[in-house]
């Protein structure tokens, strides 16, 4: 420990000296004072305490004392106390050296050494503050007093200065603590983000989505809910990659975050699907409002250098404060009316309402029976015979699925088709419509059969193996069927698709494109798929002697058919004048209830020998019975 004395007087020196000399005992006896002093008790025994050593310092005027405090500054070995005496003439007073060197150093403890009419306390208390840190001793003094005082303040610098350490110690930790902290809140406010956030748009997620609507529903609002999809979103990716489809994405959202009402929000919940919320008085305001949010979604977009035609579906539900609104529901329901939107042709806003949920009640009555009408034998099928143009020659037929319930009554493939197409069960009724078809084909002499596939069935895993094995166990040859598949079944995946038709083609099977004209394909794309025929859709044919616009697509798809070397059929020829017209325009094949209605098995096979058809004298047609569920399929 290091102790300054400032003193004129070498005698006073001398005493410091004798005070500190290292006396046995003594010294041990000043620490013991000290520790019950400070309350320290270390070890609770005193004598063990460790004696201080003192090094001093000895200065005969208050400069030089200044002086011998900056070096010691300066070496980092700096004096815990400086005893300082009052009077030391020529030089500056005890008052000034402790001022000056309570300047230079914070921490020092100084005693001021006074005689009796010296400065008052205050006074040097002012000049060297702080008080804590000035204590006084008054001349003469004794032995005892010096080193106790010394003592005390000795250990107290060497406490303060542990604890000035500790502090420092401390803000320091404090300082990394907020740090810490600070990072930790980013870390959490970014995985709150990223939770409730779709990576691509930004906008809102499914989550985000649901925790919005829970607690519109919560609120006396009144609201709206609409579900978004993208029109042939797939062929976008499909045809331009993921990138265009992702930028796709983006555009759309960002027109769909323009377009929604003040106080709405738009979410992304997932693929091509987007869902908005925003309040609106009733569903025919709201019908409103998505009409005009669809209009920003269609028309030409630029994406990634190309033009793509967007396009969407929007369903939608309004809901009031008095019904019961569960978020689950409102979501289910407002998808409802989204299905009826996509499947009424897309591009439209459908509201919901009450009948699409007992539409969804019967369409699972009707899945549930048709899985089991195959064991039920309520199916089978019927034949419709494909004329050719000159001389009316039956070239084959169609085989047309008919179900027969007890329940129900007949019910129309029209209807049924599309919801086995919903589950794997269109595969079991294909693989049976199949069989049965191919069983026939040893009646006819030489006609070929035309069997229907959905989309479902077409991209089924192997299917051009398993066409071929029912094709060998039946023992037939491939060009005695012909394969029917519409333009969703190719467009959706076109490249995959056209490998198909390629194989299938190869192996000798006929491949025709049905209903044509109906779906989204390009006339010229077309181009590049192994086909046998096209087959105009019926609706053509029926519009053909009323519209113009008719007439000139089945002229302008005959055109195409004859030019890429393909045959045509026209489908659903009803009357003596569609035949007249549609032989003008070239057509190479007809089919429809004017020649004959698909027919039983005993009756196609009847057809099948006589080999012609006559032209009928009448072309009035004689309708059988309905299907209770038809949807004018048979119009
Ligand atoms: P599609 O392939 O376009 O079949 C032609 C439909 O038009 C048949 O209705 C047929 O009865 C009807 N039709 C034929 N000629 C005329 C006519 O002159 N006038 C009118 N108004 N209609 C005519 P159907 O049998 O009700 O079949 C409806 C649809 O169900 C079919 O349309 C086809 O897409 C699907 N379908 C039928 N059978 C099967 C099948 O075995 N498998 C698959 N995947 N789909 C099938
Ligand atoms: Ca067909
Ligand atoms: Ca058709």
């Amino acid at each position: 420990m290091r102790i300054l004395i400032i003193d004129d007087e070498p005698g006073m020196h001398d005493s410091y000296r004798r005070s500190f000399a290292p006396a046995a005992g003594h010294a041990g006896a000043l620490d013991a004072m000290a520790v019950e002093l400070f309350g320290d008790n270390d070890d609770g025994d005193a004598d063990a305490a460790p004696a201080m050593a003192f090094t001093l310092t000895h200065a005969m005027q208050g400069i030089e004392g200044v002086t011998a405090v900056e070096a010691s500054i300066a070496r980092g070995e700096k004096y815990a106390v400086a005893f300082i005496d009052v009077r030391m003439p020529p030089g500056i007073d005890g008052k000034e050296t402790a001022k000056r060197i309570r300047a230079l150093d914070p921490d020092i403890n100084l005693v001021i050494v006074t005689g009796y009419s010296d400065f008052s306390p205050l006074e040097i208390s002012r000049a060297a503050g702080p008080a804590d840190k000035i204590f006084y001793i008054a001349k003469p003094f004794e032995v005892a007093e010096v080193t106790q005082t010394a003592t005390a303040l000795a250990h107290r610098w060497q406490v303060d200065l542990e604890l000035a350490a500790a502090r420092e110690a401390l803000a320091a930790q404090i300082v990394t603590l907020k740090e810490q902290s600070h990072e930790l809140a980013a870390n959490e406010s970014r995985a709150i983000h990223i939770a409730n956030h779709d990576p691509l748009t930004e906008a809102p997620n499914r989550l985000a989505f649901r925790r919005a609507l829970t607690d519109r529903a919560r609120s006396d609002a009144t609201f709206a809910v609409a579900m978004v999809d993208l029109d042939r979103f797939k062929l976008v990716n499909d045809t331009l990659g993921h990138l265009a489809g992702d930028e796709l994405i983006r555009i759309i959202c960002t027109h769909l975050q323009d377009s929604v009402p003040a106080g709405g929000m738009v979410a992304r919940l997932g693929g091509d699907e987007f869902g908005i919320i925003f309040d609106s008085p009733g569903a025919e305001a709201a019908a409103m409002e998505c009409e005009r949010i669809l209009r920003g979604c269609c028309g030409t977009f630029k994406v990634l250098g190309h033009s793509v035609q967007g396009g969407a579906s929007i369903g939608v539900i309004a809901s009031a404060p008095t019904e019961l609104r569960d978020p689950t529901d409102l979501m289910r329901r407002a998808d409802l009316a989204l299905n009826d939107a996509k499947r009424e042709g897309r591009g439209i806003v459908r509201v919901f309402d009450e009948s699409m949920d007992e539409n969804i009640k019967l369409r699972r009555r009707i899945e549930g029976g048709l899985s089991r009408s195959i064991e039920k034998g309520e199916l089978k099928l019927v034949y419709q015979p494909i004329v050719a143009r000159e001389g009316l020659e039956v070239v084959g037929f169609e085989a047309l699925l008919r179900w027969n319930t007890d329940d129900h009554g007949p019910i129309s493939p029209a209807v049924f088709i599309p919801i086995a197409e919903e589950s794997n069960l269109i595969h079991e009724l294909g693989d049976w419509v199949l069989a049965e078809s191919l069983a026939v084909l040893g009646e006819w002499p030489g006609q070929y059969v035309s069997v229907n596939f959905s989309p479902r069935q077409f991209r089924r895993h192997n299917f051009v193996g398993r066409i071929m094995e029912s094709v060998q166990r039946a023992g037939i040859e491939p060009n005695r069927v012909q394969i029917e598949i519409t333009e969703t079944a190719i467009f959706d995946d076109a490249d995959r698709a056209a490998e198909t038709l390629y194989k299938l083609r190869q192996m000798g099977f006929r491949i025709a494109l049905d209903d044509f004209g109906t779906g989204y394909s390009s006339l010229y794309n077309i181009r590049k798929f192994a086909l046998d025929c096209l087959k105009i859709d019926r609706s053509f044919i029926d519009g053909m002697g009323r519209e113009r616009e008719s007439a000139a697509i089945v002229q302008s798809i005959v055109h195409l058919g004859r030019s890429l070397g393909l045959g045509v059929i026209a489908e659903g020829v009803e009357t003596e004048a569609q035949v007249q017209a549609l032989r003008v325009a070239g057509c190479s094949h007809l089919q429809g209830y004017f020649f004959s209605r698909p027919v039983d098995l005993e009756i196609a096979t009847e057809i099948a020998h006589r080999r012609f058809m006559a032209e009928p004298e009448t072309d009035a047609v004689e309708d059988d019975a309905e299907p209770l569920l038809g949807n004018g399929t048979h119009g």
